[in-house]
């Protein structure tokens, strides 16, 4: 349903939960967030981290403050359920511990929010079981950060693409890798996804441009199939043949 994530220098987390607060009107049945979590310093990853809730994005923001959730990089989801129930484990992120994996005491590898439907996820969860991994929800997303993970091989941008090109179906998602903080990957077909540019070099995600109005009204508006490679000042957009995409092919522009 809704879709908003960040790479920052500052704690994200307050932005993307108000961001959710801001796609509320559209309706959801669940909402989370997960971000490289920083330690007590402020300064060191210490991994993916998320919270999830079935109730009102309002308690989010309370869960997050009460387990001091902070992180510089972040992705955050409403859902409006399409496979499985509206509960907790079917709610987004979704998180990929890798094959073999089931225990949340593991560090996860990969968190990712997706809107849309895949059609083909049946076909993707016997492949991806038959190497070991273990699905903890009845999500037709889950199969993409599993995916996502069988295909890393230490560029998110490069798994990412690969994942993708397995799809079928229509989405908008943002994903992040545990070895790499500071950086975000994206891509759309079939639903809506804007590009944010920040101060400082922050950069958004979302999927619609009224998420991001507390932080900047400088939108890059993507086409169907456009995939994008978010880092703290810089970003690389590339459409759906590969080609990389320049500032006169995808204009910043600026909303009132
Ligand atoms: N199909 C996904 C699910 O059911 C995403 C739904 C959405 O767009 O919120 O979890």
């Amino acid at each position: 349903c809704g879709i908003v994530g960040a790479v920052s220098h500052r704690n994200i987390v307050p932005v993307l939960v108000q961001g959710l607060q801001r796609l509320e009107y559209r309706g959801y049945d669940s909402c989370g967030v997960a971000v490289h979590r920083l330690d007590a310093s402020g300064t060191r990853s210490t991994g993916l981290d998320r919270a999830r809730s079935t109730a009102r994005v309002a308690e989010l923001l309370e869960q997050v403050q009460i387990e001091g959730l902070q992180g510089f990089t972040g992705i955050a989801h409403t859902r409006w359920a399409t496979h499985g129930e509206p509960a907790v484990r079917n709610a987004h992120p979704h998180f990929s511990y890798g094959p073999g994996e089931t225990q949340p005491g593991q560090p996860a590898r990969v968190a990712l929010v997706h809107n849309g439907i895949i059609e083909n996820y049946e076909a993707l969860r016997r492949a991806l079981q038959a190497k070991g991994y273990v699905f903890v929800s009845q999500t037709d997303t889950e199969v993409i950060a599993h995916l996502v993970d069988s295909l890393y091989g230490g560029d998110l941008f490069e798994a990412f693409r690969a994942a993708v090109a397995q799809l079928h179906g229509a989405y908008a998602l943002a994903v992040m890798h545990k070895d790499e903080p500071g950086r975000l990957v994206s891509a759309r077909a079939g639903s809506p996804l804007i590009l944010g540019i920040g101060e400082d070099g922050e950069h958004f995600v979302a999927s619609d441009a009224m998420a991001l109005a507390g932080v900047t009204d400088q939108i890059v508006y993507l086409e169907e199939g456009d995939m994008v490679d978010l880092q703290r000042g810089r970003y690389w957009l590339l459409d759906r043949a590969g080609q990389a995409l320049d500032a006169a092919q995808r204009p910043v522009r600026t909303v009132h």
